[in-house]
């Protein structure tokens, strides 16, 4: 067993931690510049930093972000030919080739994807460009043919930078839904999805995952194909709204309000007459609900995967939250075991697969586990190896760019698409060229 124990005692902090996951305190200063938030400091995933982005995204403009963008000199509008369909952009830095793909990563800016990007190549020569921005920051327009012109907003270090880009891949870091936090960013991922723009995960499953018990109706499917001794799924009951929540054959129970996220819209509920008044609750917030029964935890599991890496972690609350992202918990890594494995590989083939995802379980006190939830490539990095883990999805979609773009190289030379009378054929070849002829 691999220990990384985190002995966290400052529940203020910790209540607020990205995703409700236990961050690593007492971990050496990364090689990284970048600064993660002080303790003092709201978390960029909690509530309140949320909120606070929404209307100051200046909030995580840390210098180190603006480094990540070092080819941006100066303040880049958006002009009538950007709107036509032009890009335009701030010089390449010299260092830049000019033959590239542009990877679109959704995160927090804290994350400085250009940095584990610095230096690779995919088809051989082609630099990759990393855009980041949250979704909260970006807007798109999308077109038939196959085009998807980008137009990103942030702040950073006081500094308003408009891009205007074409991506030619996308990396989705940030859930695209929360209804706790009123964001709705399941447009964007319409939007993507409309023009074909390849992404890790697929949008297909993001758009899937979307709703918890949608995921959870294909963790039953795993638990009917494999048995519940190998896939030990909790049981769940849904309701679509609040009118058939009378009552429930046991209690205590979970009761789990819409699809929100780090504990948010979780109650522990211990007879029928809280239950009817939770239900009054739902009553009002015009969503589903599903209910589970309490489970007394010895600890959490989350099994994650990426590529063909797989860690897993149990976090053990010793503040006696029910939650055990609420409150003081310990996060320890712990050995892969082929039962994990099995989990989280039945997992990752929903939704025609998830190159990154995580499988949730609990351990009760009873000595048996409960499988919860399975999230994709939205989820929190924890632990150790959080830099490990952002190669590791550095090569995931490196790997798939590779194999997309070539494909979609090879298919434009082949098969040019329908366009009007009097349109030259638009193809995805043709399209790279337009957005390189523009890049001034
Ligand atoms: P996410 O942030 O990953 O979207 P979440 O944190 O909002 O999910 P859950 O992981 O379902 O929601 O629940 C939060 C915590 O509550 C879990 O980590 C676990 O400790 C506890 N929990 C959830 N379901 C149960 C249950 N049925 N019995 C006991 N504890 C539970």
């Amino acid at each position: 067993m691999n220990f990384l124990r985190r002995r966290l005692s400052d529940s203020s902090f910790i209540s607020n931690l990205p995703n409700g996951y236990m961050t690593d305190l007492q971990r050496p200063d990364p090689p990284s510049p970048s600064k993660a938030p002080a303790p003092s400091q709201a978390p960029a995933s909690s509530p309140a930093a949320q909120d606070r982005r929404s209307t100051l995204p200046t909030q995580h403009g840390s210098s180190g972000f603006f480094s990540s963008f070092s080819s941006i000199t100066n303040v880049v509008k958006q002009t009538a030919a950007s709107a036509a369909g032009f890009v335009e952009q701030s010089a390449p830095s010299p260092s830049l080739s000019k033959k590239f793909k542009i990877l679109l990563v959704i995160d927090e800016p804290q994350h400085e994807w250009a940095k584990v990007f610095r230096g690779k190549k995919i088809l051989g020569d082609y630099d990759i460009r990393v855009e980041q921005a949250e979704f909260s920051e970006i807007n798109l327009v999308s077109h038939s043919n196959g085009t998807c012109n980008v137009d990103m907003q942030v702040i950073r270090s006081g500094t308003k930078v408009v891009r205007s880009f074409k991506p030619d891949f996308v990396l989705v870091r940030q859930h695209a839904f929360s209804m706790a936090q009123n964001e709705d960013f399941r447009n964007m991922i319409i939007g993507l999805q409309y023009a074909g723009v390849p992404s890790i995960n697929s949008l297909e499953s993001i758009y899937n995952l979307s709703d918890k018990p949608w995921a959870f109706a294909q963790l039953i499917n795993n638990q009917k194909r494999l048995g519940s001794d190998k896939f030990p799924l909790i049981d769940q009951t849904f309701y679509p709204n609040y009118k058939d929540m009378i009552t429930t054959p046991n209690f205590p129970v979970v009761v789990k309000i819409g699809h929100a996220h780090s504990g948010m819209g979780k109650v522990k509920v211990d007879n029928v007459s809280d239950f009817q008044d939770i239900a009054s609750v739902v009553a009002i917030t015009q969503t589903y609900t599903t209910t589970e029964p309490f489970v007394d935890a010895k600890y959490d599991i989350r099994v994650q995967k990426i590529g063909t890496d797989y860690k897993a972690y149990m976090r053990t609350s010793i503040s006696g939250n029910w939650k055990s992202n609420t409150g003081s918990a310990m996060l320890e890594q712990v050995a892969m075991t082929d039962k994990y494995k099995l989990w989280v590989d039945a997992c990752s083939e929903i939704f025609g697969g998830l190159d990154i995802c995580a499988v949730k379980a609990i351990c009760g006190k009873d000595g048996n586990d409960y499988i919860t939830e399975v999230v994709g490539s939205s989820m929190q990095l924890i632990g150790d190896h959080q830099v490990e883990d952002r190669q590791l999805i550095a090569e995931v979609v490196l790997a798939k760019m590779n194999q997309v773009l070539a494909a979609k190289t090879s298919g434009a030379t082949r098969s040019p698409a329908r366009s009007p009378q009097g349109q030259k054929p638009t193809t995805a070849q043709p399209q790279q060229v337009k957005c390189l002829c523009n890049v001034q």
